[in-house]
């Protein structure tokens, strides 16, 4: 996610309920022993824990090539006898999976899932600067702490005397970001749907927000194709990259509307051979945003309509869809998000519920409770410099232990009353 997450997350910002005052269950929970011995363990393990975000960073993990980092989740998790051997698995998309198995595991599961994919390229300095506040390096942040919180939590709750009522996965999941279009998180759920009650996603640096929706996202490659020639010697005849320049320029002169927040990004463009070479290949990647699927059906008509009328002889446009997230959303007060708000309530952080772009997409997309939390905060994301603050780790991590142990109380029915809403 973007710097801190909130950028990557096109925000709307909703104003979270009142929380009441009477003792939340959060805070039974947390003033239960076996609860505070594993907070106290949890402080006693900060440094490691800290230390294994880093040495999860320094893999390199491209979308598509998250192996060696699920390598990496895969030995640490079957390192945990507490863990259900069974259950651990790492399937054809890199995902690792390892189940914690409830008193009852008859109730429904809660999923726990962090990706391991970052944006960056192989080539990409994983160089890191490691200070007493702050921590900097491309994707320490987005989402190295993220796995290493997953790490954490797994082996905290594996070795505590706490015993939950319903199994937990937990599942570091590939291909979250950029071309990615969530294919991880929806083999996750195409293999453990039938058991699942509800999911928590961890982002490393949105600490304070809780993502309860997705915003539908479109992206379309457009590739521009003509006969090419020599500079000089063909001169006038159709170029590629001319009239792709001509496209995307008409496309950054439109103005979508802000309500519902709807937005346009050409982020990559590439095509040419040689200076001297009138380009026959030109393509752009485009990704389209909108609170609702018909703010968003609305912007990719306009983009259509524009390469309709750039369309003229010896130029050919195609048009490839390339990346598709839905849009659904939890209701502001499912039990669910309600839960993660006290939970932060309880560390006094002040929630702030958001709609963004994360892996829950998919999820809340097939009706399954899902909520995106974050470790710290930080910034930078995306960026080489990308940074996080050392200091709200352990809170975080608590928040992420306690709201899946209440998570894992919830009731049944709390699962079923979750209506998908497309927004
Ligand atoms: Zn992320």
């Amino acid at each position: 996610m973007r710097s801190p997450l909130r950028e990557k997350l096109d925000r709307r910002l909703l104003r979270p309920r009142a929380l009441g005052s009477r003792l939340s269950k959060v805070a039974q929970l947390a003033a239960t022993p076996a609860f505070s011995a594993l907070r106290a363990a949890l402080q006693a393990q900060r440094a490691r824990i800290i230390a294994e975000a880093v040495a999860i960073q320094q893999i390199a993990a491209p979308t598509f090539e998250e192996a060696q980092r699920a390598a990496y989740v895969q030995a640490r998790l079957s390192a945990l006898p507490a863990l259900d051997p069974n259950s651990l698995a790492v399937d054809d998309l890199h995902n690792v999976y390892a189940c914690l198995r409830g008193s009852d595991s008859a109730r429904p599961a809660v999923l726990v899932s962090a990706h391991t994919d970052t944006v960056f390229s192989r080539q990409t300095s994983l160089c890191v600067r490691q200070g007493d506040d702050v921590i900097c390096g491309a994707g320490i942040g987005d989402n190295s702490l993220g796995v290493a919180a997953l790490i954490a939590t797994a082996e905290l709750l594996a070795r505590s005397q706490v015993r939950l009522p319903a199994d937990i996965w937990f599942v570091a999941n590939s291909r979250e970001e950029g071309l990615g279009n969530l294919e991880g998180i929806r083999a996750v759920y195409a293999r453990l749907s039938e058991r699942l009650g509800c999911a928590i996603v961890i982002e490393g640096m949105a600490l304070g927000h809780v993502y309860i929706g997705g915003i539908a996202v479109k992206r379309l490659r457009i590739a521009c194709h003509t006969e090419g020639g020599h500079s000089w010697l063909h001169f006038g005849r159709p170029s590629a990259i001319h009239h792709l320049m001509r496209l995307g320029a008409q496309i950054a002169a439109l103005h979508p509307p802000e309500t519902p927040r709807t937005t346009y990004n050409i982020g990559v463009i590439e095509g040419g051979r040689s200076v001297n070479t009138i380009a026959s290949e030109a393509a752009l990647l485009l990704d389209l945003r909108s609170e609702t699927r018909e703010g968003l059906a609305a912007l990719e008509r306009s983009i259509l309509n524009l390469i309709e009328l750039n369309r003229t002889n010896g130029v050919r446009f195609e048009v490839t869809t390339v990346g598709e997230r839905p849009a659904g959303s939890l209701p502001r007060d499912h039990p669910l998000a309600q839960l993660a708000q006290e939970t932060l309530a309880y560390l006094g952080i002040p929630p702030i519920l958001e709609h963004g772009s994360t892996d829950a997409n998919a999820l809340l997309a097939h009706g399954l409770p899902a909520v995106t939390i974050g470790i710290t905060r930080g910034g930078n994301a995306h960026r080489e410099d990308e940074f996080i603050e050392v200091a709200p780790i352990v809170d975080g991590i608590w928040q992420l232990i306690l709201l899946i142990g209440a998570a894992a109380h919830l009731p049944e029915d709390s699962f079923s009353s979750f209506v998908r809403q497309n927004f």
